[in-house]
């Protein structure tokens, strides 16, 4: 998956020191980031290449990196690149799970400028990862959605839907936003039950992964169909179409940095299909 990266690799701790020279830049301009070189594998701009107002973004391999402040023009040497597509191609992993969390922390400080509460300009608060309201003391933390997503399964087949924005043969699992005041078995059996008109039971915890590119946390189950009735009611506004897959029709998935496809090989090598 695309945290993957090895232990230790990535640290959230918070700082406040000032960026050095080489320290990697992550500048980004709404969903874009800048970078050089290579297309296929492009590299951050490091401070002292360009010297944006920046702060403290995170630490990737013990190395401070740093988060612009002020919106770059593109630089001569660099380009503005789509941040969630360079996370999804790039070859160094380690590239692509900082830039896709770096633009998570950059889409909620854009968005917390101003306090919620009074409309008051916020602040970076000084001793941790937050933003702060100078005038009513309002905190607020990055922003995590947890949703929930999984593998229903009945008499060795997988449930697999396709969302209307999706092209055809591109399948998902059952999926959603928790709700509040909601455990995570009760989010997996209500979405069951909104998206495709079914119960299921056995809820089982299985792996979650962070998933900066929806600003959540992605929280892995398996469930079985509660019965024997196979009928499905689609929730028109959300699926196009689902289907029960046997492990032989299963589309085996395009990548492995989500969580989908670490469930989807986890039903099919159990039932006996190599994984590739
Ligand atoms: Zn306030």
């Amino acid at each position: 998956m695309i945290q993957d990266i090895g232990e230790g690799v990535f640290s959230n701790a918070f700082s406040t020191e000032p960026p050095y020279e080489g320290a990697p830049l992550y500048c980004y301009r709404g969903n874009d980031i800048l970078v050089k070189g290579d297309e296929y594998a492009p590299e951050l701009p490091t401070y002292g290449e360009l010297t944006p107002a920046c702060h403290h973004l995170f630490f990737m391999e013990g190395k401070g990196c740093y988060i612009n402040e002020e919106i770059l023009k593109t630089p001569e040497g660099f380009r503005y690149v789509n941040a969630p597509a360079l996370a999804r191609s790039h070859p160094d992993r380690k590239i692509a799970f900082s830039v896709i969390t770096g633009l998570q922390l950059s889409r909620w400080e854009q968005s917390r400028k101003f306090c919620g509460r009074c409309g008051a300009p916020t602040e970076r608060s000084q001793v941790e990862r937050a933003m702060i309201c100078p005038k009513c003391g309002q905190l607020e933390y990055p922003k995590i959605c947890p949703a929930t997503i999984t593998a229903i399964t009945h008499n060795g087949k997988l449930l697999l839907a396709r969302g209307k924005n999706s092209p055809p043969g591109r399948y998902g699992l059952i999926a959603g936003f928790c709700e509040i005041g909601e455990t995570f078995e009760e989010t997996v059996k209500r979405e069951a039950m909104e998206e495709v008109g079914i119960k299921v039971k056995n809820v089982t915890y299985f792996k979650n992964q962070p998933w900066g590119f929806s600003d959540s946390q992605m929280i892995g189950f398996f469930a079985e169909l509660d019965g024997d009735d196979e009928t499905l009611c689609l929730q028109e506004s959300e699926l196009a179409e689902a289907h029960w897959f046997t492990p032989d029709e299963v589309p085996h998935p395009a990548n492995d940095i989500s969580i989908f496809s670490e469930i989807v090989w986890k039903f099919l090598t159990d039932h006996g299909i190599e994984r590739v």
